[in-house]
């Protein structure tokens, strides 16, 4: 049975759909709220419920630790009844904004010995319109798709840049290094709320996890291009000094703000760590506590698998952070729902 969604005093309202989460009916109905994983990780998607009934799709907790006590998941969550809901943003989707294409690989590097760098073009005459930290699904051959977090900026638009790990065992990460120039993905974009202000002058600290540099990348270099001016650290956890595998776009940031704080993060290790300036022996999350003595009034970006988000974001709160200025690009492995 459908039921009515309402959002609080946006003057917006949809039906449910029945067995899909309420996030996926808003979507649907052409109206985004902030989400990123879409799987319960992140709680990039966390809001109140202000009146009505949801409940787990397929019976899961609708709330984790990562909501306050008086909001749930909209990405685990269907509507049992009429709702209202009071979201922390909302805005209407320009339903032509999403797109496929048919993009050729232009070229295929390593970066590092686990790290393909893989620049696509689009067709003559197209452009890929995002915003700086969002990501695509690319269509594998047996139908599903992967997520990959785009790793150029917006204004680069012919085409799109990924940084693809490989995953021991992966379906795609492990085909990907073997991709010819000149071989065609299918994929759609955009995807993905990035919860950043502009107008926010706040310190703002990225922690990036291996190929999580991928959207601060992304994000970094249109901060750049549109001359920001705020306090910027960026903390890039790795498990070896291969790992910072494009550190030439860390010392270009760095032309641009000669303040700003990088603090590479080795988790195992290695030779020649102890030349990397600035290195931290350990884990990104512990990284973060060693270099902040408080992080209260800091916005904090965090990017990469779900074991070191939520590690990051632990560390975060407990240095001051609070948990609306804490937000989080998961990439929650296999195929995307
Ligand atoms: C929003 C979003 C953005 C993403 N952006 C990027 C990106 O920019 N770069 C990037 O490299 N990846 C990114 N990912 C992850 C990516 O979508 C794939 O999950 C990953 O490349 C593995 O795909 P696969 O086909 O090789 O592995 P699959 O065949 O899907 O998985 C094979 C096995 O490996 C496990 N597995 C998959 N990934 C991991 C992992 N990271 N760590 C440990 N085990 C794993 C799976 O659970 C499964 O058991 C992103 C994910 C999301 C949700």
């Amino acid at each position: 049975m459908n039921h009515r969604i309402e959002i609080e005093g946006a003057g917006l309202a949809f039906d449910s759909i029945e067995g899909r989460s309420v996030l996926d009916a808003a979507l649907q109905a052409g109206v985004e709220l902030p989400y990123s994983c879409r799987k319960g990780v992140c709680g990039s998607c966390a809001g109140r419920v202000v009146s009505g009934q949801v409940q787990g799709v397929g019976g899961v907790a609708v709330q984790s630790d990562v909501c306050a006590p008086d909001q749930v998941l909209y990405c685990l969550c269907e509507a049992a009844s009429d709702v209202v809901l009071a979201p922390l943003s909302w805005k209407k989707l320009d339903p032509a904004a999403r797109k496929t294409f048919s993009a050729k690989v232009y070229s295929n590097e390593l970066a590092a010995p686990d790290i393909s760098v893989l620049r696509l073009r689009l067709p003559a005459g197209q452009r890929a319109k995002f915003q700086a930290g969002q990501y695509l699904r690319m269509r594998m051959d047996d139908g599903s798709t992967r997520s990959y977090s785009m790793a150029n900026p917006p204004h680069e638009s012919d085409g799109v840049t990924l940084h693809i790990r490989h995953v021991p065992g992966g379906y795609f990460s492990t085909r990907v290094a073997r991709i010819a120039p000149g071989a065609v993905l299918a994929l759609e974009l955009p995807f993905g709320h990035v919860a950043l202000d502009p107008e926010d002058t706040r310190p703002i600290v990225f922690v990036a996890g291996g190929t999580g540099f991928a959207p601060v990348k992304s994000i970094l270099d249109d901060m750049m291009r549109k001359r920001v001016q705020r306090p910027i650290a960026l903390v890039w956890g790795v498990r070896d000094a291969s790992g910072l595998y494009m550190r030439g776009a860390v010392e270009r940031w760095r032309r641009q703000w000669p303040q700003l704080r990088f603090i590479p993060a080795l988790s195992d290790a290695c030779d020649g760590a102890q030349d990397i300036q600035g290195v931290f022996m350990g884990r990104a999350d512990q990284a973060l506590q060693s270099a902040f003595d408080s992080l209260a009034d800091h916005v904090i970006h965090c990017c990469g698998s779900p074991p070191m988000v939520a590690a990051v974001r632990a560390a975060a709160l407990a240095q001051g952070a609070s948990a609306e200025d804490f937000h989080a690009d998961v990439f929650v492995p296999g195929p995307a729902t």
